[in-house]
């Protein structure tokens, strides 16, 4: 039978090939942190992790890793209901609820994961899922495995979501669905605008915090708190595996009643192995830290204040807003896709590791080359990245 399949896959991995699509992988040699070695021996300034804080390899983050694997082991060999809880696991759960403002919180294995538990859980044929068209995947295939009626949004557009209200005011329950922060553009939800249309209208509000939980808002809660609604929404979704610090896993924050039935019900939870002890102990090292001080992520906000300041006093075109992730839009050049390429590997040859985008990942005339700071990063990196994006915008006249 593989023959078949075999010439199959061969002629889909081609055709991947030559459109231009395929997904290669750098090796990287040592831990993730602002300067890193890739194989080949060159040493560049990384500028596309999620490494937000900086806490992938902070010490105090490592030391209570290794800590926590030495007292604790190393896994648990078990679904959280039968004998996969340990102590440390409801201590983090409860650092995590105090730290977003909220009655409790369940942990999976990744935020995938916890969207995918999400909705089925909880929403019947009967109710329906309000969702913003630029949803993360892991939202789409969340909703996809819930019976609830799917309704889509314009993306970011207040009155297409309440006109999608409208619509639905026989379901037995609403709920909208959105990325706080989303990963393309860096653009941050209106969750205000959202609470109001939710309890004009009677529906729950449920947001994925993946690019936020850590660093926005003013003591680093999230795009509740950036945007002032802390209270005021029902489900959060985030991830462990971004900002706090990176390793995996991910958690639904909310409402007691919420994620009591989620400990019941969620098939990712119920089905699916826990969290490792190591992990869980580094983590409540890191709500420990954010919890004490702003530092990072005030240091986190200056880099990005200074890289968007400086870019665009050299003359590009960047998605104007506060988010770390700083696109700099090609979208007006010729062959703008080739461009996003072309400049990125003369960045990477610079020392300035970055990534293009391009249709399809982004519309049709919109490639950009990501950005993403860290508090890691110290000025002199973010000045050396604005140096080096200057020299090769200079050479593909982007500037
Ligand atoms: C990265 C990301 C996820 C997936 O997180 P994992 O913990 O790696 O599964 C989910 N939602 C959003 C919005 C993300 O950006």
């Amino acid at each position: 039978m593989y023959g078949k399949v075999k010439g199959d896959l061969q002629r889909e991995l081609q055709s991947i090939r030559d459109a231009g699509l395929f997904k290669g992988e750098r090796i990287i040699i040592t831990p993730q942190s602002p300067e890193i070695e890739v194989k080949g021996g060159k040493k560049v300034l990384n500028f596309c992790a999620n490494n937000y804080l900086g806490l992938s390899s902070h010490p105090k983050v490592i030391e209570a890793c290794h800590k926590t694997l030495d007292k604790w082991g190393f896994g648990m060999s078990s679904v959280r209901f039968i004998c996969g809880t340990q102590e440390i696991h409801k201590v983090l759960e409860e650092k995590v609820s105090k730290f977003l403002g909220t009655d409790d919180t369940i942990l999976f294995a990744a935020a995938f994961d916890a969207n995918g538990g999400t909705f089925e859980a909880l929403l019947d044929k009967d109710c329906a899922v309000i969702t913003d068209q630029l949803n993360h995947a892991s939202i789409i295939d969340g909703i996809r495995l819930c019976k609830a009626q799917r309704f889509i949004y314009q993306h970011a557009d207040m009155s297409d979501l309440e006109a999608r209200l409208k619509e639905t005011q026989t379901a037995k329950y609403r709920m909208i669905a959105t990325d706080g922060a989303f990963s393309m553009d860096g653009d941050i939800a209106k969750l205000d605008e959202i609470c109001d249309l939710a309890d004009k209208y009677d529906a729950l509000v449920m947001f994925d915090d993946a690019h936020a939980t850590g660093f926005l808002g003013k003591t680093g809660r999230g795009t509740h708190e950036y945007r002032g609604v802390m209270g005021r929404v029902d489900i959060i979704t985030s991830t462990l595996g971004k900002a706090l610090g990176g390793a995996s896993g991910g958690f639904i924050s909310g409402h007691k009643e919420i994620i009591d039935l989620y400990r019941q019900r969620s098939r990712p939870y119920l089905f699916s192995n826990t969290l490792p002890p190591a992990l869980v102990g580094a983590y409540i090292a890191v709500f420990d830290l954010l919890s004490e001080t702003t530092e990072l992520r005030d240091k986190l906000e200056a880099n990005t204040m200074r890289f968007r300041q400086k870019m665009t006093d050299a003359g590009f075109n960047i998605k104007q807003g506060i988010h770390p992730i700083v696109p700099i839009m090609l979208g007006k050049f010729e062959n703008d896709a080739k461009l996003s390429q072309n400049m990125a590997t003369d960045l990477l040859d610079e020392g300035i590791y970055v990534v293009g985008f391009y249709y399809p990942v982004v519309p049709k005339g919109a490639a950009r080359i990501r950005v993403q700071l860290s508090a890691a990063h110290s000025f002199d990196n973010v000045d050396r990245a604005v140096e080096a994006f200057t020299k090769i915008g200079k050479k593909y006249s982007v500037i």
